[in-house]
């Protein structure tokens, strides 16, 4: 079965060709205007391979699409209806949906969401402490994102173990552009860093990760902030970028802080503090871990992050082996050996959604 990949961000579209679980072909449109040139350009490198299937990146489920599915009327509908949760996101992805069906009208299109992974998060851990009605009324809750890169992690990281996911207890980092840590437990997500959107948690490329609500009311009342100037600079002028004010590439602000840039060096500090911090509520969470595994663009290539991440945890059983973790080797591998071992599994979130949008339409 030939499985197209689509993920649709703001500004690019990715693609991916698939027979089966064999990448063919994939590629990248950035900076895209509208998703039908993105897509007439996706197919320009395509050619005329035929396509039996299309697979979508869906942000946003909600708490009631926690499985990939389909995409037909009523899934539709339901992602619309929370797509002001994520509007970055969904409405992207909805309009990359629109343009494929265009264009490929007779082949199922599916959907698979970053958040169904973290649909399993008990309500201790998705609930914010507001009155009740705003979790029964307006869905006010944490659901968690980057799940497609989690569940891949995690079920990989089982594979690789040659085991069942069943009795595994894992910290999972996913540091790249946008970061999040997440806790599994026999192979569900128990706890996640991202919240109702992808903002919370970790301080991210140019995301601010967790901040007071008490500091938002502060620049809306008393500085008198636009909120939708301040949702621009939450998403697009925080985090690395904003601390550093020199980029918001984790390769730059290493380079500027090793030059003596003193914002440089607090931003790589509180970057690695911040993550440090989850692991030790997340081994709490767990009550310990057999794994802590680093994945995407910072996990999977910065040596540098990961021992200044793991310095001074191994009094928790985390240490990393300096020499495998300098180790330009790329494959999946173990880079520390302490009581919860040290791990790198390089994510792929294509092919998982590939592989669900296969195992649908089998179902269906
Ligand atoms: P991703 O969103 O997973 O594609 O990750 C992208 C981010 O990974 C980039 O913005 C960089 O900050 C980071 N990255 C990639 N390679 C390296 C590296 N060798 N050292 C540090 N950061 C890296």
């Amino acid at each position: 079965m030939r499985i197209l990949v689509l993920n649709a961000g703001s500004s690019s579209l990715k693609f991916h060709l698939f027979e089966d679980e064999a990448l063919l072909q994939r590629g990248e449109i950035e900076r895209v205007s509208n998703m039908s040139d993105a897509l007439a350009a996706a197919f320009l490198q395509l050619g005329d391979s035929p396509v039996d299937a299309v697979g979508h990146r869906i942000v946003h489920g909600g708490d009631r699409l926690f499985e990939s599915t389909i995409l037909t009327d009523d899934v539709i509908r339901e992602i619309e209806s929370v797509s002001a949760l994520a509007p970055l996101h969904n409405p992207v992805n909805l309009e990359a949906w629109r343009a494929a069906r265009a264009r490929l009208p007779g082949v199922p299109h599916v959907a698979v969401f970053d958040t169904a992974f973290h649909h399993t998060l008990p309500p201790h851990a998705y609930v914010y402490g507001l009155p009740c009605e705003y979790l029964t009324e307006k869905r006010i809750r944490r659901y968690g994102f980057h799940g497609i890169s989690h569940r891949y992690v995690s079920c990989r990281f089982a594979e690789l173990q040659d085991k069942a996911s069943a009795g595994l207890r894992l910290i999972i980092c996913h540091l790249g552009n946008g970061c999040s840590v997440s806790a599994v437990s026999g192979g569900h997500s128990i706890d996640t860093s991202m919240g109702l959107t992808p903002l919370e948690g970790l301080i991210m490329g140019t995301r601010t990760g967790d901040i007071d609500a008490g500091a938002v009311l502060h620049l809306i009342n008393n500085e008198k902030q636009d909120p939708a100037a301040l949702a621009k600079t939450f998403n697009y002028e925080s985090g690395l970028r904003g601390l550093s004010g020199v980029s918001s590439d984790m390769r730059d602000i290493l380079a500027a802080a090793a030059a003596g840039d003193a914002r440089a060096h607090l931003a790589v500090d509180a970057f690695c503090y911040r993550v440090r911090k989850y692991i030790g509520a997340y081994l709490a969470a767990l009550n310990g871990a057999d794994a802590l595994i680093f994945t995407a663009g910072i996990g999977e290539n910065s040596a540098e992050i990961r021992a200044r991440i793991c310095d001074g945890l191994d009094q928790l059983g985390i240490a990393i082996d300096s020499e495998a973790n300098q180790s330009p080797r790329r494959e999946d591998r173990q880079i520390g050996f302490s009581r919860t071992s040290v791990w790198v599994v390089a994510t792929n979130e294509e092919l998982l959604i590939a592989r669900d949008t296969r195992r649908c339409i089998l179902k269906s």
